[in-house]
């Protein structure tokens, strides 16, 4: 396993927020992690493509980085995978297509690993990293025991599940994916990507969708209509390409998006009577 002291996490988050954690771990193997599990403070960071670092320096903090580190993806049958936690989502996406199996071609073009896309259930279009999940093995921390539990015992819903209030590794998760033809996948895989780069600021560092999409709302035209697209603060602005989103324009802080966040949850909270959740983790 390295481990690293006072360890630059600027490009171990999509917003590149600039950030020093004091003691960081990658850990290899489950006696790795068995290792670990008895520290205080654990924060496992995947991709680090949906949250915020708000601290620039964090001392207290033991950081787990489960990526490429703890990846791999295993054919158990004709149309399933067992894939570890680290695994890259564009990875896993190719590989289901050189396969020619079918669902992961929405996850061509979310960034992040395996874990952070179950913890999150990440989607796009009415599609959830749920809807392919098996199983889930995962380190319970608090318990410290690795428990393997079924795709209904993880009780997944919009954006959350058993794990949005536990600390847990998760290890691995074993998903069914459907028979399908190659160059299908491939179209679906590339078009999908051309519709989400023509709508989002890919241009800039980002974290996707700031707030969760509330019943019957959609929250970049909210967002919009109160006036706060375009809209900066320090470093950070409310892309004018699509107001869901923010952006590292010019060395952002952790405080300039977290003052935006806030402005478009009053305005819009003031406006609409709606409340704006965060999607975004707070770390
Ligand atoms: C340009 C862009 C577009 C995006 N589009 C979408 C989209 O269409 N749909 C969507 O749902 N999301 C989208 N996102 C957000 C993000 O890609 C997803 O939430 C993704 O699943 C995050 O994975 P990650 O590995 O980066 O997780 P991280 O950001 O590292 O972590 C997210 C949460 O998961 C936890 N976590 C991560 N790995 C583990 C693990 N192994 N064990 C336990 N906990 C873990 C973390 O503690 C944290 O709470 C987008 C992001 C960007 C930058």
């Amino acid at each position: 396993m390295k481990i690293y002291k006072n360890f630059d996490l600027t490009n171990y988050n999509s917003y590149h927020l600039h950030s020093v954690a004091e003691n960081v771990f990658f850990p290899e193997t489950i006696e790795d992690f068995e290792e670990i599990i008895g520290m205080q403070n654990l924060n496992v960071i995947g991709g680090g493509c949906n949250i915020i670092f708000s601290k620039e320096k964090y001392e207290k903090e033991n950081f787990i980085f489960v990526r490429e580190n703890f990846s791999g993806i295993e054919k158990i049958s004709a149309n399933t995978l067992r894939v570890k936690s680290g695994t890259d989502l564009k990875d896993l996406s190719v590989f289901a297509m050189d396969n020619s199996l079918s669902g992961m071609e929405f996850y061509y073009d979310i960034p992040g690993t395996v874990g952070g896309a179950t913890i999150m259930n990440a989607g796009c279009q009415g599609v959830s990293f749920s809807d392919f999940i098996l199983t889930i093995t995962y380190f319970d921390v608090k318990e410290n025991v690795i428990l393997k539990i079924t795709k209904d015992e993880a009780a997944f819903g919009y954006r959350k599940n058993i794990f949005s209030n536990k600390n847990v590794f998760i290890l691995e998760v074993e998903l069914k994916l459907s028979e399908g033809r190659m160059d299908e996948i491939r179209t679906l895989m590339e078009k999908n990507k051309e519709i989400r780069w023509n709508k989002q600021p890919r241009e800039f560092p980002n974290a996707g969708s700031v707030f969760k999409r509330p019943d019957g709302f959609f929250v970049g035209p909210m967002i919009t209509e109160v006036g706060l697209k375009g809209k900066k603060c320090g470093g950070a602005m409310i892309s004018d390409k699509h107001a869901g989103f923010i952006i590292n324009v010019d060395n952002a802080t952790a405080s300039d998006i977290m003052n935006l966040i806030q402005e478009c949850q009053e305005k819009v909270k003031e406006k609409f009577g709606v409340d704006l959740n965060l999607e975004q983790k707070i770390i």
